[in-house]
């Protein structure tokens, strides 16, 4: 029988783009992104759905591409000049924290937050064959970020999450709505650079409570990220659809009369102090055996702690700072330096002063309410074990982190295994849980409620199992 070549051909080519999906009236049927300049849309809506198609093209990219974007926004992060600006940019534009400390916290995101080698693969192998379990991709992930960290954030979970192969739509903290749209700027600029589908982060242009609500119930939207207060945790929580809560703390920390006290007291105010309190791990109130507690104090002034004795002085700061219904900070004073906050009750004091420090019982104010400022109450008990009980109560379940400075090793065990929080630091100050001069990578945000712990790439990403049935097994 002849067959006209060309009508073969014609076949072969139709049958083929058939298979690889590559026809022209398949092309046609590919959802297209709406247009968004450098990640960032009008509507929700549309940046959603543009991150849904960049989630589509980006399942076709290799793990080495992946890397690639990875390192892109690591780069980008790390160019001096952008450090500096999204640095200084979020203390003005949220009246919060410290530059210089910015600076260590925006590179420390850059730099120590993984990348896929998160993603390890567990293979089982036997008679019936392979069995591989990996770490797979949700698709787009919502993320809501908060004022006290506003870029860190987002530099942490640009990676984390497309490191795990999502795309993330970020709904910022309308407060820190211009330092984040220019880094979802900047990181989508380089994304291009380096070749990656369009729209793999994005946001909108006006970060609203409104917007954050119609991300939360979109439908193309399959898992939600919280980093911020107890509200938004409970409502991403009560949202129906996976969720991970990086929520509030207050974290405590107990000194026994065991412990190096020296070091003890600069660790405590180099802690408390960092990023002018704003950090959820940062040291909230302190709790010290009796008979350490003269020589810890001396310490804490001997590195740039300020003592406020009088009554009338502290009653001021409690009205200035803690709001009337006597559960939340003033927010106007929230990640403000310690001079500052003294000024304000008329305490003129030098510039190297960076913690405001008195002593007060435990029903206190400043001990109960999470302030994320540099005021840090001191608390004396008779002994470690009452030591420990009040730090529990006071840390009020959030089991975020707590630190302990002891040299005697049962103690140290039982407040850890007691206190239950996700980070808990011997000897050492706060931030050495988020791998500042301690071991272990960082993230900013820190899941206490929903378990994952210090999230990373794998905590964005869904377990699956491809099974392959017999051979394969070389043993
Ligand atoms: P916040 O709760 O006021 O805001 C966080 C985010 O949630 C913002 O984007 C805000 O716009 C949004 N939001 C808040 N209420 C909302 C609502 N009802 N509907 C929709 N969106 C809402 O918190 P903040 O002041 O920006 O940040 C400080 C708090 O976050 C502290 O409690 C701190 O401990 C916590 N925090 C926790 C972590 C962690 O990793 N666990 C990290 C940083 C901050």
């Amino acid at each position: 029988m002849n067959i006209d070549e060309g009508v073969v051909v014609d076949i072969v080519n139709a049958v083929l783009g058939r298979l690889d999906g590559s026809s022209a009236s398949q092309a046609e049927e590919e959802p297209k992104a709406p247009e968004g300049g450098d990640g960032i849309f009008e509507s929700m809506d549309d940046a959603i759905e543009a991150a849904a198609v960049a989630q589509r093209a980006y399942l076709s990219c290799s793990m080495h591409d992946r890397a690639a974007y990875v390192q892109a926004i690591r780069d980008v992060v790390l160019n001096q000049e952008n450090l500096e600006y999204i640095s200084r940019q979020s203390v003005e534009e949220t009246g919060m924290g410290n530059y210089e400390h910015k600076l260590i916290k925006n590179r420390l995101a850059a730099v120590k937050t993984p990348g896929i080698e998160d993603l390890t693969t567990d293979a089982l192998t036997g008679d019936d064959g392979l069995t591989l379990v990996e770490y797979s991709p949700f698709g787009v992930i919502g993320a809501i970020t908060p004022t006290t960290n506003p870029t860190e954030t987002i530099i942490c979970n640009s990676i984390g999450m497309l490191a795990a192969g999502n795309s993330v739509v970020f709904s910022p903290h309308p407060r820190a709505k211009n330092v984040s749209l220019h880094l979802v700027r900047l990181i989508n600029r380089a994304l291009a650079k380096a070749g990656a589908p369009a729209n793999l982060v994005v946001t909108v242009s006006k970060p609203s409570i409104e917007n954050t609500n119609a991300m939360m119930s979109h439908p193309l939207i399959r898992m939600l990220v919280a980093t911020g207060g107890p509200g938004i945790v409970k409502t991403v929580l009560s949202s129906g659809k996976k969720a991970i809560g990086a929520g509030a703390g207050n974290p405590p920390v107990v000194v026994d009369e065991t412990a190096d006290i020296e070091k003890a007291g600069k660790d405590i105010v180099d802690g408390c102090s960092f990023d002018n309190n704003l950090p959820c791990i940062a040291e909230k109130e302190v709790i010290v055996v009796d008979s350490a507690a003269d020589y810890l104090i001396f310490n804490m002034k001997k590195n740039g702690a300020y003592e406020v004795k009088d009554q009338a002085t502290i009653n001021k700061l409690v009205r200035l700072l803690v709001q009337e219904n006597g559960k939340s900070p003033v927010t106007a004073f929230v990640g403000k330096s310690a001079k500052y906050i003294l000024d304000q009750v008329g305490v003129s004091v030098d510039d190297d002063v960076k913690v405001i420090i008195m002593q007060v019982g435990e029903d206190h104010p400043f001990v109960q309410v999470e302030l994320m400022m540099p005021v840090l109450p001191i608390v004396r008990v008779p002994d470690v074990d009452a030591g420990i009980e009040m730090a529990i109560r006071v840390e009020h379940g959030n089991r975020h982190t707590a630190m302990m400075h002891s040299r005697n090793v049962d103690k140290l065990t039982k407040m850890a295994k007691l206190i239950q929080t996700t980070i808990f630091v011997k000897n050492g100050p706060s931030y050495a849980g988020i791998g500042v001069g301690g071991e272990g990578h960082t993230t900013f945000t820190i899941a206490g409620p929903t378990g994952e712990g210090l999230t990373s790439a794998k905590s964005f990403a869904r377990r699956r199992r491809c099974v392959l049935v017999g051979g394969m097994d070389v043993r």
